[in-house]
């Protein structure tokens, strides 16, 4: 299988997810914007294809590894990881605004309140354009609570990297599962980031969604997203409903049930179908739904499923329990998280196949290792059919974005 060798072979193939690292690694050269078909893309400023080898060390579009083979625990389909929680944030308010049980809002905040990191790089609502996301430098707890709840549409979190590391001071990055692979294989080449950085936080992570889903709810309640103040995918309770509020004082809800009922509306992006890694494996720390057989059968309290993936996410879970930040109640195992999160287990065993049905159209392919993706190939040739057939049909095909267009496209 072939890697893709330049960041527009990347875009172009379908392997970018719009994380953002060109843009933080060269500024200079890429520069993020907004397709028509609402997705977060580098679009290119200059052209230097040997400097670009840098970016491509690290994107997640052209390679995705993880090392969790140390860890205590070992799960083929899991992965490595010390301990597999059920656990909430202990604030009642955290917990209810958050997406889930507030985990990642609540490591966020006490990391801040303990003076062990002087900021957190996530990402949050767009003031200006609140249907979008855009990455953000918390420098206060308060800050990092007003800014909990999941974006499902794109996010380029990593494009604010640079900004955080320049300062100089430690701190933690709350972000996606690919965020966290392009991390780690850029830590390889920038020591920076074993100094400074002394966390990465994710969520477990079921695929993005291009802007496109996010219209086709506003077109359903006839609205323009320049009249849109607020729109909260979920949060507010567990799951909680979307919310879109007006200009003009209107407010729209949807259940997280409506909202995701149809799945051939989801428009995941293509880089999320072909994932070997949306479990958190680069990760110190993963934070989940755990709704038995993976999707909710009403509002609850909110209680997130923790895996903890390195020592030093493990150490920091312990601290903030005893610290009072994060409450946790019982041991979970990977045949739990199995029920929580049929999907993932699916995707793992299918993605050798659809890599395959990509190499055999011609098309480039991620380099990958410690996933195990080989050893859990299922050999569906359905699987293989279909992605060689969506290569062939041009399903997977994207333009590179031009740079003369706003970030908002
Ligand atoms: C696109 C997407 C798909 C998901 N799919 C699944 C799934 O299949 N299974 C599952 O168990 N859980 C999934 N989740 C995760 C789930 O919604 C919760 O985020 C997770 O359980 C953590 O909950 P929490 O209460 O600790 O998060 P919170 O305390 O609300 O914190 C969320 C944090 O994540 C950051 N964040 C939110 N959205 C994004 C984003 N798009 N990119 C980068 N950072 C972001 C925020 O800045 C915030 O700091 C998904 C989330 C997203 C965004
Ligand atoms: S995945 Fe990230 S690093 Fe790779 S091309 Fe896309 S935005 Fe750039
Ligand atoms: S499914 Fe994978 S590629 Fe897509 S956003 Fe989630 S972690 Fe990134």
């Amino acid at each position: 299988m072939r890697q893709p060798e330049t960041i527009g072979e990347v875009v172009e193939t379908g392997l970018c997810i719009g994380c953002g690292l060109c843009e933080a690694i060269a500024p200079d050269r890429w520069t993020m914007r907004m397709t028509p078909e609402g997705r977060l893309r580098p679009a290119s400023i200059a052209s230097d294809p040997m400097a670009d080898a840098e970016i491509l060390a690290a994107c997640p579009g052209a390679t995705v590894e993880a090392d969790t083979s140390t860890a205590p625990f070992q799960d083929k389909v899991w992965g490595g990881y010390t301990s597999m929680t059920r656990a909430w944030a202990k604030d009642p308010d955290t917990r209810f605004r958050a997406a889930t049980g507030g985990v990642l809002t609540a490591l966020g905040m006490w990391l801040l309140n303990s003076g062990r990191a002087a900021f957190i790089l996530h990402c949050a609502a767009d003031p200006d354009a609140p249907m979008r996301s855009r990455w953000v430098i918390s420098d206060h707890a308060e800050q990092v609570y007003r800014r909990a709840g999941s974006r499902y549409g794109p996010s380029d979190t990593l494009a604010g990297l640079e900004k955080a590391l320049s300062r100089g001071q430690r701190f933690a990055i709350i972000a996606k599962p690919c965020d966290a692979n392009a991390i780690r294989a850029r830590a390889k080449t920038d020591p920076r980031l074993d100094d400074l950085l002394i966390a990465v936080l994710v969520m477990v992570c079921g695929g993005a969604s291009d802007l496109g889903k996010s219209r086709a709810v506003l077109e359903e309640y006839d609205l323009k997203e320049k009249d849109v103040t607020l729109f909260r995918y979920r949060g507010f309770g567990n799951p909680g409903p979307t919310r879109i509020e007006t200009r003009d004082g209107r407010a729209f809800e949807k259940t997280y049930l409506d909202m995701w009922a149809d799945e051939s509306g989801w428009r995941i992006q293509t880089r999320c179908k072909l994932c070997p890694d949306a479990i958190g494996e680069a990760s110190d720390l993963a934070a989940a739904d755990i709704w038995p057989g993976g999707a909710p059968s009403g509002e609850d309290a909110g209680f997130n499923g923790v895996i903890c993936r390195t020592a030093k996410g493990q150490a920091l879970m312990d601290a903030a329990i005893a610290d009072g930040a994060l409450a946790s109640d019982k041991a979970l195992g990977p045949r739990d998280f199995d029920d929580f999160q049929p999907h993932q287990v699916n995707k793992k065993h299918a993605i050798a196949a659809r890599l395959r049905g990509l190499s055999k159209a011609g098309a480039p392919v991620y380099h990958h290792a410690g996933l195990r993706i080989d050893v859990l190939d299922a050999a569906d040739e359905r699987e293989e059919d279909g992605a060689e057939q969506r290569v062939r049909s041009g399903r997977f095909a994207e333009n590179m974005p031009d740079p003369t267009e706003t970030k908002h496209g």
